[in-house]
């Protein structure tokens, strides 16, 4: 989207359909509204019919510290768009703009020339056909297990140690409906209010636990990490069907990986991964699709390291209290300050993305 705006030629590929689900707990961070309104975007997003978040609690144990949103810099609240809702807002947007915006097939293979550089991508569609493309760069937009990330073999820099299990579900109408976050020893649960009147709620444990407890019946794990941490909560979907399948997430540590090189980048969780359990990898993505959009405005390899050392200086604090919290090592008395901590880099960040508006595109 940004890339057209900017009047490039633009082909995106997406393997999946318009509009299909992904495995997220939802939540943006202010960072990711103030992206959205900075894109003209965030009224589409209240439009669908998202629920405000003006406010948000955290629950540790049995003392609950609700901090109220401040409207500030246009963003007057924060939402939980779904995925299936927010996605194919993006694509169409892109599409609008003049993109080319392609479903089904997947990138397979890059095209390099004598030096190594890449110069284009080979392009599968779902019935084995294979198509050339010519590319000034090719951009793996392509998650976690990117393909991009390992045709340039991307070096891994920065690796997490921890990593937590997390499942999740909806469920419509709940009494409070609320955005909580709740803590108590070595678990930790949430209710996010999305669209279509239900909430997400989620629990999380440490990875082995996960692999240990709730992979095999994840409904009944889920119950009994949601009465053991949230137990008005747990007793708010007692007697509910949820509106959806549970969906589990096994855990896999964070890692920051080499995310530019000749004729290629890499951006969103492609190039960055970071446990969920603080909820930052849409707003990240995001935040970086605009770094790298403007470096590639600006034409030179030099930019692509550019926008790759100012995404490591936005993230790095980030990334480590993640992985702390991750780790599920800490009682509540240390998890309080961390989440002080957390804010304070996420305001750092908010305050990046508005002094872009005061740079050159
Ligand atoms: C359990 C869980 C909970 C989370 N909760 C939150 C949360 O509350 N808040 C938050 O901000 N973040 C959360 N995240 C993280 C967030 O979901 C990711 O950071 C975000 O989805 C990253 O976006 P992305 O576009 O980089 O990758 P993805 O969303 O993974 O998108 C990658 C896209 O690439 C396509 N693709 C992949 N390979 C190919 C290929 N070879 N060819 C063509 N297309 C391809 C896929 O179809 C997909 O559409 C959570 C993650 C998990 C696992």
């Amino acid at each position: 989207m940004l890339l057209a705006r900017q009047g490039l030629s633009v082909l995106l590929v997406d393997r999946d359909r318009h509009g299909a689900d992904t495995l997220s707990t939802l939540a943006l961070m202010r960072a990711g509204v103030l992206q959205l309104h900075r894109w003209g975007l965030l009224d589409r997003v209240r439009g669908a019919g998202t629920p405000a978040i003006k406010s948000t609690s955290f629950i540790y144990g049995d003392e609950t510290i609700t901090l109220p949103i401040k409207p500030r810099d246009g963003v007057d609240a924060l939402y939980a768009p779904r995925r299936t809702l927010l996605d194919a807002l993006l694509a169409d947007e892109a599409s609008d703009s003049g993109a080319d915006v392609v479903y089904g097939p997947r990138l397979i293979d890059l095209e390099r020339a004598s030096d190594g550089r890449v110069v284009g991508a080979v392009i599968e569609e779902r019935g084995g056909a294979r198509r050339h493309v010519r590319a000034d760069i090719v951009i793996g937009a392509d998650g976690l297990r990117s393909t991009v990330a390992q045709l340039v073999e991307a070096a891994i820099y920065r690796e997490g140690r921890h990593a937590c299990g997390v499942v999740y579900t909806f469920w419509p109408g709940l009494e409070d409906d609320r955005s909580r976050w709740y803590y108590r020893s070595g678990v930790s649960a949430g209710a996010i209010p999305t669209n279509n009147g239900d909430a997400l709620v989620f629990a999380a444990v440490p990875q082995v636990r996960f692999h240990g407890e709730i992979q095999s019946d994840m409904e009944a794990g889920y119950r009994k990490v949601l009465t053991e941490c949230a137990p008005e909560l747990a007793g708010e979907v007692a007697e509910k069907m949820p509106s959806e399948r549970f969906r589990g997430f096994p855990g896999q540590p964070g890692l920051m990986r080499r995310s530019h090189g000749p004729g290629w980048a890499l951006v969103g969780d492609a190039g960055y991964f970071k446990d969920p359990i603080t909820a930052h990898g849409i707003s990240d993505a995001l935040r970086d699709a605009e770094l790298l959009a403007r470096a590639v405005g600006r034409g030179s390899d030099r930019a692509l390291a550019d926008y790759e050392s100012t995404r490591d200086v936005l993230s790095r604090e980030l990334f480590d209290i993640t992985d702390t919290i991750a780790g599920f090592g800490w009682d509540l008395d240390r998890l309080k300050p961390l989440h002080l901590n957390l804010s304070k880099t996420m305001n750092q960040e908010v305050e990046a993305l508005l002094g872009l508006d005061a740079q050159p595109k």
